[in-house]
């Protein structure tokens, strides 16, 4: 089975800002990019949505909401969406979304998971996605939960909204600088939260800008971070 690449967040806008430029990367090269979003963010990622409305419409910002995520999720090149409609802030618990999410990863298989870093003390819903993707994970691989059990995914964290704040310290810089026009767009798919392009934009340049010294590339690069979870498996040191 050809491997695929996992995205789980924990609320619908955080793929776009995030790692939407490794999904339309990989979409763009045939690799088949399944997403995730355990809840629509309605609670506290929707404050635009919610000017001159009342708890009564909640139903109206979810859709609002589940309705931008698809048109950034096609914009992006998804091949499946999933909404999980879990709430948010807080997110509770939930095994039957661990199981949910593992299930997936036997059926995708996955070479790479990307989903938020552990630790986040502004926004513990971000904490909570980690947690229950790496209990996924371990369901997954595990061949007393059933036959398809397949190889471990390495878990990639995404560029959190405060990076120092959450202790990210990024080990990989991906130049995005190809499909940063699609990845523009889908953020503009999200007027919701037209607070964060700029933001994003920014995020983008400056990973870009430390991507082409390594590069020694001229011209303004575009970039996200990353920080692996577990070692990557070389059989050489020089390629
Ligand atoms: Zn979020």
């Amino acid at each position: 089975m050809s491997q695929s690449l996992l995205v789980v967040t924990a609320h619908v806008g955080d793929f776009a800002w995030r790692c939407g430029g490794a999904m339309a990367l990989h979409a763009q090269r045939g690799v088949p990019v399944h997403l995730i979003c355990l809840s629509y963010g309605e609670n506290g990622e929707s404050n635009a949505a919610w000017q001159g409305h009342d708890a009564v419409e909640r139903e109206a910002v979810k859709q609002l909401r589940r309705a931008e995520a698809e048109a950034a999720a096609t914009v992006l090149g998804v091949s499946s969406l999933d909404f999980y409609d879990l709430g948010d802030y807080p997110m509770p618990d939930s095994a039957e979304a661990v199981q949910r999410i593992s299930q997936t990863m036997r059926r995708t298989n996955p070479a790479v998971v990307l989903t938020h870093p552990e630790h986040d003390p502004s926004n513990l819903d971000h904490c909570r996605t980690f947690d229950m993707v790496l209990r996924a994970r371990m369901q997954s691989m595990a061949p007393g939960h059933g036959r398809d059990h397949i190889v471990p995914p390495q878990i990639m964290s995404f560029e959190p909204h405060q990076t120092e704040l959450c202790g990210f310290k990024p080990n990989i810089l991906l130049d995005i600088t190809s499909v940063w026009d699609k990845k523009w767009q889908a953020m503009q798919s999200m007027p919701t939260q037209r607070n964060l392009w700029a933001y994003y934009e920014r995020v983008a340049m400056q990973r870009g800008a430390q991507a082409g010294r390594r590069a020694k590339s001229t011209g303004q690069l575009y970039g996200e971070a990353y920080q692996s979870i577990f070692p990557t498996v070389m059989s050489t040191l020089v390629v």
